[in-house]
């Protein structure tokens, strides 16, 4: 199909996160497109786009970030910035845009995970349409494409933790119930999709965040309203899992999470798909080729397994036998 996909070895002789793209331009060139991966040091060749889907730590924007060949959104260079305390050397790409990434026209579809979260997508010589999508919550603005490259944090379709719904009915009625609350939400994530939902459900007072989840929202949500520092008496709350702890007994508390091992109750919101969503996602978007590149663990085979058995050609990663090194970029 004129791609070639590949894992790199680092200097240490294991693998580097995540996967790499080789291709061949319309204007003829050679290029490779590396996704959510860490820098590959200065000395030997440097790919030419080190793509960032978003700006959790597992896709390694921390150190991708400082490279002038980093492509990702205004909102992830922001929360990378905000995050690690450095400063964002790449280029920016406009959300639901169209930009150019090395000559290549580029365009970025929300993926509705973080803020700032974007697939990439673009064609090689022959027109052959590629989408890397990161991790996925919101898989209706993606577009049809040849060759997915695509996620399956909760993928494996036998694993009961794979199936779950966003609970917005248990949310609400916990929101607006007569006592004080505190949601236990990671800070880079859950913390603005909360925040969010607190507002379209109508609630209008102070939110009250730790001041990591209260400095991203600032910077990265839209109409997030009044947001104060953790104080004594607000009604609504938003702090870390592990800091629910640390509150008063006199407050009611929640984790924002698909998850039920947190020591105190659950409220099903999750910021991705589940395995049938993912499903749905691959036959929405009906590509000739997936390739599974995440997380790392047993996932991503079983989802690339999944859809083989539903008659889509599916690999993962630690079945890519494409594997260069440092010097052979
Ligand atoms: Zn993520
Ligand atoms: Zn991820």
């Amino acid at each position: 199909m004129g791609l070639l996909v590949y894992r790199q070895k680092n200097s240490r002789g294991g693998f580097k996160p995540h996967i790499g793209l080789k291709f061949r331009s319309k204007e003829g060139d050679v290029l490779s497109f590396v996704v959510d991966t860490t820098r590959t040091p200065q000395k030997y060749p440097q790919p030419d786009a080190y793509l960032i889907t978003h700006a959790h730590s597992d896709h390694h924007g921390s150190s991708a970030m400082r490279s002038e060949r980093a492509a990702c959104t205004e909102k992830t260079a922001k929360a990378l910035e905000l995050r690690h305390g450095k400063n964002y050397e790449g280029n920016l790409v406009t959300e639901n845009g169209e930009g150019e990434i090395a000559d290549v026209k580029v365009r970025t579809y929300s993926t509705g995970h973080t803020e700032g979260s974007v697939a990439f997508g673009w064609e090689n010589e022959n027109g052959v349409r590629i989408l890397v999508t990161g991790d996925v919550k919101d898989a209706s603005n993606l577009p049809k494409c040849d060759v997915l490259i695509t996620e399956a944090n909760y993928g494996d379709p036998g694993d009961p933790f794979c199936h779950f719904k966003d609970d917005l009915e248990a949310f609400e009625e916990v929101l607006f119930s007569e006592e004080r609350v505190a949601f236990g939400a990671y800070s880079f994530g859950k913390a603005q999709r909360a925040v969010q939902l607190i507002r379209q459900m109508g609630y209008e007072g102070p939110i009250s965040m730790e001041s990591t989840s209260l400095e991203l929202t600032r910077s990265l949500t839209h109409e997030a309203g009044e947001l104060v520092d953790i104080g004594m008496s607000e009604k609504v709350s938003i702090v870390p899992p592990h800091h629910l702890g640390k509150l008063s007994s006199s407050i009611s508390k929640y984790v924002l999470s698909a998850r039920q091992d947190h020591p105190f109750p659950s409220v099903c919101l999750s910021d991705h798909l589940d395995a049938p969503g993912l499903v749905d996602m691959v036959e929405q978007i009906d590509p000739e080729a997936v390739v599974v590149y995440h997380p790392t663990g047993h996932r991503p085979s079983r989802f690339a397994s999944h859809l083989c058995s539903l008659g889509f050609e599916a690999i993962s990663t630690e079945n890519i036998s494409n594997v260069l090194s440092n010097e052979f970029l």
